[in-house]
């Protein structure tokens, strides 16, 4: 049975997930955050079943601390304790390989690639594209590689999924010779979401990947909708930074670039405030004070009108992607929804679609109002288009992707 220990490093946190690949099932998930100032563990171990039995979900144990952790290299010394006092034993389930989530691959790494000395250069040379993300990855990488010496690590890449957009997908109108020396162009992200999506849908369409045109809305904290065709990534709403796009809970999305240059002369704002403003004072926390959609439909419900009014702009901003999109397409076969947003939300989902009756998609309102687990359809029978909530899993992608190398 092939396990993967998956590994997702931010700059103060380490998501870990424990994964029997063949069988799709998760053995245990951690998450340690607020490296280097304090430190809380949480730790989940998934009911054993015998092979073939399917574990009910609700079948799993958590176990909570606090405890300081000063850097990576001590928060893969916790994931083992972790490991060796709540189980699974790394023992009885050892991982033939570890599956590093890294965001940024640049247009250089297109596949899950096995890191070797020089791949873990490349990694932290893309730090200047992504210096939030890829420093962090690498510290990942460089203590996992110390806690596992004997099996191979491969990085799996945000960017990866899109190296497939077009040379007028990706470029912008910018001066070419600053393009080329600063690496500008549009790279997309959320790839491994948005790959793991796609195939979901049309492996539960009974449909050919290769026949089909989708739009995948992966609408979490942060957002991005794609348009796959084919099984290939033609056109993804993030950019050269996962900034660029849909409106997100901290982000703004699209603005014309010169609201920065004119708050830069007449606010004097420097780059921080900049960055900050963009990144993380904007978006539904900017227009409504919460990151979070449930607390932007609570308000929304009891008259608060700068709820409505981000509700609105968010579903406005989604509706412009989606048209967009499908016209790149031609055409479009299946829309699926995912992440927290995407699958948990109806109204969202309803008011994003709502104007597309004249394409003949049609949503059931019985069927977009049940929650659930697992892949689901939304659409009437005779809507013209496939509509689908399909829940995101870029743990098992990445698992998948790295047994695939090795
Ligand atoms: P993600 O980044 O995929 O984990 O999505 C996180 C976001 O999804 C949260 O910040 C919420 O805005 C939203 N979300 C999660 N669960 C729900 C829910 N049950 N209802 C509405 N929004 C939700």
């Amino acid at each position: 049975m092939s396990v993967v220990l998956v590994i997702n490093s931010g700059s103060s946190s380490l998501k870990y997930s424990l994964i029997e690949v063949e069988r799709e099932r998760e053995l245990a998930s951690g998450l340690i955050e607020r490296i280097g100032a304090g430190g809380v563990v949480s730790h989940r171990v998934f009911a054993l079943t015998e092979p073939g039995v399917p574990a009910p979900a609700v079948l799993d144990e958590r176990f909570e601390e606090e405890r300081p952790v000063a850097d990576h290299d001590e928060a893969f010394a916790v994931m083992l304790a972790q490991f060796a006092e709540h189980g699974p034993s790394l023992d009885e389930h050892p991982p033939a390989a570890v599956g590093h989530r890294v965001v940024h691959g640049g247009a250089r790494f297109f596949e899950p690639t096995v890191i070797t000395p020089l791949v873990e250069i490349n990694i932290e040379d893309l730090s200047v594209l992504a210096p939030l993300h890829n420093p962090a990855n690498v510290a990942g990488i460089r203590a996992a590689r110390a806690a596992f010496r004997d099996v191979p690590h491969v990085a799996v890449f945000d960017t990866a999924f899109h190296q497939t957009l077009a040379p007028a997908a990706y470029t912008y109108a910018l001066d070419t010779a600053i393009a080329s020396e600063h690496r500008i162009r549009r790279y997309g992200f959320h790839g491994t979401s948005h790959k793991y999506v796609s195939e979901a849908a049309a492996r539960f369409l009974g449909r050919d990947l290769a026949d089909v045109r989708q739009l995948v809305l992966h609408l979490g904290n942060g957002a991005s909708i794609t348009a796959i065709d084919g099984g290939r990534s033609a056109e993804t709403s993030m950019g050269f930074t996962p900034l660029e796009g849909l409106v997100m809970g901290t982000r703004t999305g699209d603005i014309d670039p010169a609201v920065l240059l004119h708050l830069a002369r007449r606010a004097g704002m420097g780059i921080d405030d900049l960055d900050a403003l963009l990144n993380k004072r904007s978006g539904l926390q900017g227009l409504a004070g919460s990151n979070d959609m449930r607390d932007i439909l609570a308000g929304r419900a009891t008259g608060d009108e700068a709820a409505a009014l981000a509700y609105d702009v968010y579903v406005h901003r989604l509706r412009a992607y989606i048209g967009a999109y499908i016209a790149q397409l031609g055409g479009v076969d299946v829309i699926s929804f995912t992440a927290g947003v995407g699958e948990n939300v109806a109204d969202i989902r309803a008011d994003a679609l709502s104007t597309l009756g004249f394409l003949g998609v049609r949503l059931e309102a019985g069927r977009n109002a049940v929650r659930g687990p697992g892949i689901r359809r939304i659409s009437a029978d005779d809507s013209a288009v496939a509509v689908l909530v399909v829940p995101t899993d870029e743990e098992l992608e990445i698992a998948r992707q790295t047994l695939s190398v090795i």
